[in-house]
């Protein structure tokens, strides 16, 4: 079902890759990385899975849209970033509408902003990120409501005061979801490999601060990784003191395994393409022009979502994963 596109311009040192997860009823949606990678094969790969991710996210989220990928292989230095980035907007413009681009790792709004110049199918500019605080702020809120999801379905409890998340990163995702969280009342605890980032996160949320390897073994209700993927994994599963895990980053999960390992070990785990949905969701309103009270009410609901795929999963003696991933195929077929 996936597919992959490679366009080459050496003079811009440009290799770029869409990968499409086809669907008949509706373009597919999907960011746009711009990082380095040590073979030609590994970037394939990567746009691969990560464009079926995409698309299963879309439909475990009721979104009529396919999945997608580009990858753009970094170059040590970009010579001409607007050169560059026009060169990628020619590539999307080549699909007439099948392919809708976005900000993914390594890309900014205002690269998006470049892409536009040669091309209508992008999502993700600098004028829409000033929307309700844009991709990651929804994100966020996606990642918050699945939270509360959990905890009800783990603890019993309906509200987040005095919960204690632990999150992983620093970054966009995980700032917005600091906000959400402190405002609810829950305590944090935080790291990232970037001193400087974890240090202005506890400052401003009255936060714990542990060091990146000590952040699975804190003891605490929630953890939250919202760095990077592959996080959960044989080594760290053993050493989470957290009953529940829920985060933003993409690919958690090391390996299927780890899923039912998850499940072993009595931790509830809201999977990661249900509960970071909302990012997608903001751009698939951004390209149907949906309004933004709708995207709000759409990533709120991704807290009935994860409640019931924790309840089917349960009495169906499944890990969340493989329930999820059971929803997401089951729509696609
Ligand atoms: P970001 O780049 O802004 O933040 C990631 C942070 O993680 C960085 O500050 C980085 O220094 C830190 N980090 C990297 N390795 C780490 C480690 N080992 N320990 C601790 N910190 C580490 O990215 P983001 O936009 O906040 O996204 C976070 C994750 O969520 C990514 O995996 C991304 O793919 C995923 N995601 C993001 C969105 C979105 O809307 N931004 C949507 C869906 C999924």
């Amino acid at each position: 079902m996936g597919n992959v596109h490679v366009k080459i311009e050496p003079k811009l040192d440009f290799y770029a890759i869409i990968a499409l997860h086809s669907n008949p009823s509706g373009p597919a949606i999907g960011g746009c990385r711009c990082i380095e990678y040590n073979s030609r094969e590994e970037a394939i790969y990567d746009a691969l899975r990560l464009a079926q991710m995409m698309h299963y996210k879309a439909k475990v989220a009721n979104l009529n849209h396919g999945g997608a990928k580009a990858v753009l292989i970094k170059p040590k230095h970009i010579k001409n970033r607007q050169a560059y980035f026009e060169m990628f907007g020619n590539f999307v413009n080549e699909f007439e509408g099948r392919y809708i681009t976005a900000v993914d790792s390594g890309t900014s709004p205002s690269d998006m902003d470049m892409v536009s110049k040669t091309t209508p199918y992008v999502v993700g500019t600098s004028a829409q990120e000033k929307i309700g605080g844009g991709a990651s702020a929804y994100t966020a809120l996606g990642v918050r409501r699945s939270i509360q999801a959990a905890v009800k379905f783990q603890l019993g409890q309906d509200n987040l005061t005095d919960i204690h998340v632990a999150i992983q990163g620093a970054g966009s995702v995980a700032c917005f979801l600091a906000k959400e969280l402190s405002l609810l009342g829950a305590k944090l605890t935080v790291c990232d490999i970037d001193q400087k980032k974890a240090r202005d996160l506890q400052e401003k949320f009255n936060a714990q601060l542990v060091h990146p390897e000590e952040i699975y073994s804190v003891k605490c209700d929630v953890f939250s990784p919202c760095a990077l993927g592959g996080v959960l994994n044989e080594l760290t599963i053993p050493t989470i003191k957290a009953p529940i895990v829920v985060g933003a980053a993409n690919n958690q999960l090391a390996s299927s395994d780890d899923g039912l390992l998850l499940q072993r070990s009595g931790i509830t785990y809201a999977p990661d393409f249900v509960a970071n949905a909302g990012g997608l969701i903001y751009a698939a309103a951004m390209y149907n022009a949906h309004p933004e009270n709708k995207i709000r009410q759409d990533t709120e609901a991704i807290y009935n979502t994860v409640m019931d795929l924790l309840t089917q999963a349960e009495q169906q003696q499944l890990s969340a994963s493989e329930m999820a991933d059971k929803l997401a195929n089951a729509s696609i077929c």
